[in-house]
């Protein structure tokens, strides 16, 4: 797995399962360094929690304008002038992934669902940039889930962790899914992809994925409960074991230039880093942290008591003495705003935002979205 090899993973001894967070070993300080308090105040949290905060209420607002706007097809009539909102292709990664190839392939922008691809493309800069940041400061799923993990920590007292063998098989699992889906992505020529995205089917992808969550089936609300009862105890379940954007987002992090770095000298062996660590990575043990699994959350720096201890980090330039530059919470903040803003404020201006579909072909379609056919490869042609 592309995690286990970036980082230098400690032995750990098997652990009885379910293990508490709280029983496991706590590394015994190995040294009896003096403790530099550190006297600047940490925003990283709030900032954060600001950003998912936004997003929420964003996807939420295009969640609802994207619900009437489905509505007004399917209460017939003549439908109102409403734009469809083509924010909500942010939920169509599989879209974003073929428009994104057809774009390499043909050099032209697509005419369904371009927005997927360029939410794609903004959300990959971000990762690339400040690790898997797309993860723990804008995924709605990722702010659900955490906020899942932190009420079973409020219920419970505590998070649990799988043991070693079952957390790195279940990881392999979203890695699985993102192989499948890349490998049936970069099976099909540019001509392919764009009769899939302009099918029936490619069309109103959006609307299907609507009515799943509208009308849940006895078979998918179980998987849902399985998952939010998971996400109680396990931090991230989703996210960590199951999630391919996540993993293809992750995979993108690992050829990042910035990285979680930690001060060996000033550093008093305290472990509350990896303690609160919702990747559960080693971060006491490591100098820096490589891993995919890394989502910037900077949880980790928000709670070490040690002056210019760890912190997010470019790599030194050539010649310069350490320590290598930090990237100040307010960068971090501003860069994520800038590529977002910059990637949808440039596809918007441009007019490459909106699907060019008629308003007759959604009419024609939305009411019965559900019993559009997955076009087989022969008919995508
Ligand atoms: S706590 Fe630190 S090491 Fe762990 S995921 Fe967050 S930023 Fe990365
Ligand atoms: S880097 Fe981690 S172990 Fe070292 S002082 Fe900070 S919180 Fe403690």
């Amino acid at each position: 797995m592309g995690t286990q090899s970036q980082i230098e993973v400690p032995e750990i001894s098997p652990m009885p399962f379910p293990a508490p967070l709280e029983a496991q070993p706590t590394p015994a300080p190995t040294s009896k360094k003096k403790l530099v308090r550190r006297t600047d105040h940490d925003y990283s949290q709030f900032a954060r929690r600001a950003f998912q905060g936004a997003f929420l209420v964003l996807n939420a607002w295009l969640g609802s304008i994207f619900y009437l706007w489905v509505r007004q097809f399917e209460a017939g009539g003549v439908p109102s002038s409403m734009p469809r909102p083509a924010g909500v292709e942010g939920w169509l990664p599989i879209a974003g992934l073929m428009n994104l190839r057809y774009l390499l392939l043909s050099h032209h922008v697509p005419s369904v669902h371009p927005a997927a691809m360029f939410l794609l493309i903004a959300f990959l800069a971000i990762s690339f940039l400040f690790r898997k940041a797309f993860c723990s400061w804008l995924c709605p799923v990722g702010t659900l889930s955490e906020y899942l993990w932190r009420v079973g920590q409020k219920l419970f007292g505590r998070n649990f962790r799988l043991p070693r063998w079952l957390d790195l098989s279940l990881r392999s699992l979203k890695y699985l899914l993102l192989g499948f889906f890349v490998w049936a992505v970069l099976s099909m020529a540019s001509d392919e992809l764009a009769a899939f995205m302009s099918s029936p089917y490619g069309i109103i992808a959006d609307v299907r994925m609507l009515n799943f969550f509208r009308h849940v089936g006895e078979t998918a609300a179980i998987v849902l409960g399985i998952l939010v009862v998971a996400s109680l105890f396990v931090q991230n379940f989703w996210c960590r074991y199951l999630c391919p954007y996540g993993a293809l987002l992750g995979l993108t992090a690992l050829a990042s230039p910035t990285r979680i770095r930690r001060h060996a000298e000033s550093c008093i062996d305290c472990a509350k880093c990896a303690k609160a660590c919702p990747s559960a990575l080693p971060v006491d043990k490591l100098i820096t942290i490589k891993s995919a699994e890394c989502t910037g959350c900077l949880e980790c720096v928000a709670v070490c008591p040690a002056k210019d201890t760890l912190s997010l980090t470019l790599p030194k330039f050539p010649g310069q003495a350490p320590p290598p530059p930090q990237v100040p919470v307010w960068a971090m903040a501003a860069g994520i705003a800038i590529l977002f803003f910059g990637v949808v404020g440039f596809a918007k201006t441009s007019g490459y935002w909106d699907s060019q579909v008629p308003r007759a072909i959604y009419q024609q379609l939305v009411p019965q979205a559900d019993e559009a056919q997955h076009p087989m490869p022969s008919e995508s042609n």
